[in-house]
């Protein structure tokens, strides 16, 4: 596009960068010539993009010239998110692609060789292919050992990645699958797997309920867990925005942090605590609604949630047995979940007690759960001054009144830690008490910190999930008939819309877009072409899988394992027992030259490395999805290095020579190979893509206009249902840019005509909890939704399921992805390993006993071998890691720009002063961090940011340290996952980063 003289004056306008174009042409010339036509030098085109780093997904505006490069970037000002602002990362963006040290090559490293070799894409291509179908095949299983049909390889691995975009996270899912791969996982495990079964469990989506712009609704932000202020920076625009209008901040840290720092109330709490210190909010609630239920929406506790709902009468706590829940076994170390579950009426309706006086109903079980939460213990855990703690308390709970909102923010100091999912449970239960979910200002917003990452986990790369949350097959489910059979939830309520009773629907239309013709009724629509997967195939497992040699080559694009992963010393030395691995990057990751770290000989190291130079978000086009589930198109801006190919065009090739070597040479299992649909041209065309993933009317070859429209007889395509409605025949939603808003919509900042959101453009998620049982707003100065009397439809957002309001005759309940239609504060079943409401135990490595219960750490951890525990008497202080605003995870996008090396160059950790002064160490000097899995050296930052803790009448320390640095880039520095332990969450095996044992002295 051609730039006009004024788009280049507002486009140079007031920045850095554009002063320095100005340059060039010299400032002078310019302020002469400025109310004539300058002729410019060069033709400059103008395209937007979506900054490349964490999930807030800000709008920039790339120009470059004619030659394809990149001459500035600045932020979009027209986009409703950032509005024109970048924080330090996104205004570096230019130097992710002009940069000198961009890989311009494909390079190969031999076996034993201490070198990489340039070699050709064609030659690169082959020989991986070849790779591919060797390992493949020889490690192929039919049939497990107790003869069912698996159709998996546990040969190959597949790891990476959240930073690509939405059609590169389908295409690796969709080829992952179609060779069988059943350790696939990506870097979403490490950061919000927690967030996906917390939140899927208690609202019935794993997805932030809410978006950015909201939280300018809110009465109240608690931030815990999460220093956004630095790491999600252009949220914070937004919650400085509620704070004008009168909001209280609360800030709930070990550390004080800038976020802390414009906080109204700053709690400490030790890491790995947040269960206790929400659990006491809990009681204070619930203690507060029984006292005073007129200050609480009790319509909604009791038509929306689950607290009416009676339990099984056999079902124990941990408040009958010391920490635990009925049905453990120590042997097992696992719970039979058999009395987790509701009382059925004779119709088999979950029975109620509307008084919530039942001692069996979730209300009351919830209370007695939580009755041992006092405020004295809570603290004594917590390390919480008592007097703060209870102005937390107070503060928050005054939300509870139905006009008023208040919004958690959380990141990873919540996601990461062994008992991470009730942690987030916990966060979600005190949000249903005070009625704040489905509603402006309200909700739980999960700040996710790569681009990406919410649409690469929507597209599953990962081992246990297909697109859209569709569950991965288990050898159980011998055939589509039985994998239905077990994952389509029943439900005998009228009023239980119970949305999952369309699984079938989205199965066969997801098999029907990987498979085509070859996907029919007679072979249940191609179902024996999925890989049945059995067991943990998560990050550590993948891991041991690799270091005991089951795993065999790996594929990791854009994926920096070798610093983030937990205990990463022992993952660096297990790249060294791989045949092959393949990474494509922008750059030499410390994972690609895991072979030449510092200590070890390459000469001893077998493994073959594909290192693939790939192109940056803004050299290729395609969407992807922002934490607030938006999702956002950008385009190609420039060109970047000229051998570095997307990551489409290198799956396509990858894909297409392997058909070739199967189709000329045969080999194990071909079919789902040979008859995987690729049809998106040998220049692979982005748009094809995203036009298969949203889904077509196979009859018609029509787009589809939403996953309302899907069947379940093979007559519909899409590869991700959740998307249908994203990509129409009226075009490509995820690319607009249409500001305009009703006045209700601008009210609370919808925007529903810019970008797309899932599902179907709904903005707020479970909207219709935000009215009362008449469809009128419980806060009327905000509404999300309003019942239409006369016109008989809902107003404002896209409602949560188009049913009348609950007084209505054809109504449904507003939780509709849950087979009940309420929001659950207790989770039945077999949905959760260690309990269906929360529990607090002590980190896997603490310095101090539980003092709620006999059960010090989560009784159901995922424990591997590998893994080595420090000791309290050794190692007596806890450690967390974190971020840093002008870094970014595992560091290759960051550590390579210099701009921002230059304003963070050096790894550090950071201690209080009372420590330092115990220890002897000093500012600015530097120091050995050691815990039982390694030790690294650092500079240290001897800060009243952090002080000790007093746990139960005990002087507990903390320190804090960034995770970013690695052995490579222009910043390198001991990695801080050299320290973490690889142990796993009970639910998901997310790993402990954020509470592990350390000691600390002066080099
Ligand atoms: S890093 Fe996040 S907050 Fe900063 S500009 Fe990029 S998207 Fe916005």
């Amino acid at each position: 596009m051609e730039l006009t003289r004024r788009d280049f004056l507002k486009l140079c306008g007031g920045t850095a960068a554009g002063a320095a174009f100005l340059g060039m042409i010299g400032p002078e010339s310019f302020l002469e010539a400025a109310p004539i036509d300058i002729p410019l030098r060069k033709r400059i085109g103008e395209k937007t993009t979506i900054c490349c780093y964490c999930g807030v997904g800000c709008g920039a505006i790339v120009a470059s010239d004619e030659n394809g490069k990149a001459i500035n970037i600045e932020g979009d000002p027209d986009h409703p998110i950032n509005q024109g602002a970048l924080c330090s990362k996104g205004a570096a963006l230019i130097q992710v692609t002009n940069n000198e040290r961009r890989l311009d090559r494909v390079s190969y490293r031999a076996p034993y060789s201490s070198d990489w070799e340039e070699v050709s894409w064609d030659w690169a291509i082959d020989k991986i292919a070849r790779d591919i179908k060797k390992t493949r095949d020889e490690g192929w299983t039919y049939k497990d050992e107790k003869g069912r049909v698996v159709n998996h390889t546990e040969a190959i691995g597949w790891d990476g990645s959240a930073s690509v975009n939405n059609e590169d996270a389908y295409v690796f899912t969709k080829f992952a699958r179609a060779l069988g791969i059943t350790y696939l996982e990506h870097c979403a495990r490490l950061c919000h797997s927690s967030t996906v079964a917390a939140l899927g469990a208690s609202f019935g989506r794993g997805a932030m309920t809410n978006h950015w712009i909201d939280i300018k609704n809110s009465n109240c932000i608690m931030i815990i867990g999460s220093n956004a202020a630095e790491n999600h920076p252009l949220s914070f625009k937004w919650v400085t925005k509620a704070m004008e209008k009168g909001a209280k901040l609360i800030s709930v840290d070990p550390r004080f942090t800038r976020t802390s720092s414009k906080a109204d109330i700053y709690a400490k709490l030790r890491s790995g605590t947040d269960t206790a210190f929400i659990g006491g909010m809990i009681k204070y609630v619930i203690e507060d609604i029984e006292n005073h239920p007129e200050n609480y929406n009790m319509t909604y506790i009791k038509e929306y949630t689950d607290a009416t709902l009676l339990i099984d009468p056999d079902f124990k706590g941990p408040a009958d047995l010391d920490g635990l829940f009925c049905g453990y076994d120590a042997s097992k170390r696992a719970y039979d979940r058999s009395k987790w579950v509701y009382q059925l009426d004779d119709k088999g309706i979950p029975r109620r007690d509307i008084s919530l006086k039942d001692p069996n109903c979730v209300f009351q079980l919830l209370k007695k759960q939580f009755s041992r939460y006092d405020v004295d213990t809570v603290c004594s855990i917590t390390g919480t001054p008592k007097d703060v703690y209870r102005e937390v308390c107070e503060t928050y709970a005054a939300t509870g009144k139905p006009d008023k909102a208040a919004t958690i923010i959380y990141a990873m100091g919540a996601t990461q830690h062994t008992n991470a999912v009730q942690m987030i449970r916990s966060y979600s239960i005190l949000q249903l008490l005070l009625g704040n979910i489905g509603v402006a200002g309200g909700g739980i917003n999960a700040a996710r910190g790569q681009s990406n990452v919410q649409g690469s986990t929507d597209h599953a790369i990962l081992y246990d999930i297909l697109p859209g949350y569709l569950k991965t097959p288990h050898p159980e489910d011998v055939d589509l008939e039985a994998y239905l059979k077990h994952y389509t939830p029943t439900s005998n309520d009228p009023l239980s819309a119970n949305w999952w009773q369309n699984y079938k629907k989205y199965i066969v239309s997801l098999l029907k877009a990987w498979y085509g013709d070859a996907a029919v009724a007679s072979n249940g629509f191609a179902y024996d072409y999925l890989p049945k997967v059995e067991g943990d195939h998560s990050h550590i497992a993948m891991a041991e899988a690799i270091e005991n040699g089951v795993v065999k080559g790996l594929i990791s694009p854009a994926h920096n394992t070798a610093v983030s992963g937990p205990n990463v010393n022992l993952e660096r030395e297990g790249l060294g027992k791989l045949d092959w691995l393949v990474i494509s990057e922008l750059w030499e990751s410390e994972t690609a030259a895991f072979w030449k770290r510092p200590g070890v000989d390459p000469a001893q190291i077998k493994t073959e490395v594909f290192l693939l130079p790939a192109k940056a978000s803004m050299e290729k086009e395609g969407s992807l999805t922002n934490s607030g589930r938006w999702m956002q198109w950008r385009y190609k801006c420039c060109d970047g290095p000229s051998m570095a190919r997307n990551d489409l065009w290198i799956v396509t090739q990858l894909v297409m020579r392997v058909k070739e070597l199967y189709a000329t040479e045969g080999g194990e299992y071909p079919d789902p190979i040979l008859n995987l649909t690729w049809d998106y041209g040998d220049e692979p065309d982005v748009h094809k893509v995203a036009q298969e993933i949203n889904g077509y009317d196979l009859e018609t070859g029509q787009l589809l206009p939403s996953f309302a429209k899907l069947k379940s007889d093979g007559t519909t395509s899409s590869g991700n249902w959740i998307y249908c409605g994203s990509y129409t025949e009226d075009g490509n939603m995820a690319a607009r840019r249409d500001p305009t808003q009703t006045p209700a919509q601008a009210n609370i900042g919808l925007y529903p005509n810019w970008a797309w959101c899932w599902p179907v453009n709904r903005r707020i998620i479970y909207n219709r909890a935000s009215v009362d049982l008449d469809g009128n707003p419980f806060n009327p100065d905000k509404p999300v939704v309003s019942w239409h009397p006369l016109l008989g439809e809902w107003e404002g957002d896209i409602p949560d399921g188009g049913w009348p309001p609950m007084s209505q005759e054809g109504t449904k309940l507003p939780f509709l992805m849950t087979s009940e239609g309420r929001a659950h504060l207790f989770v039945t079943g077999k949905v959760l390993n260690d309990g269906p409401m929360p529990e607090h135990y002590e980190p896997w490595e603490s310095p101090v006993k539980n003092l709620l219960s006999g059960i010090q750490s989560d009784p159901v951890v995922t424990i591997w071998k590998s893994l080595v525990k420090g000791d309290a008497s050794k190692y007596p202080i806890v450690a967390t890691t974190y971020r840093v605003s002008e870094h970014w995870q595992a560091g290759q996008m960051t550590r390579n720009l210099p701009w921002l090396v230059e304003l963070m160059p050096e790894m550090f950790v950071e201690l209080s002063e009372e420590l330092a002064a115990e220890k002897g160490i000093r500012n600015g000097g530097r120091v050995i961090v050691e815990s039982a899995r390694g030790k690294i050296e650092a500079v240290a930052v001897v800060t009243k940011r952090f002080s000790p803790f007093s746990i139960d009448g005990k002087k507990v320390h903390q320190i804090g340290m960034p995770w970013h640095w690695g052995y490579m880039g222009l910043s390198t520095g001991d990695s801080a996952n050299m320290l973490t332990p690889n142990i796993g969450d009970a639910n998901t095996t997310i790993p402990e980063y954020k509470a592990f044992l350390c000691d600390i002295r002066a080099k």
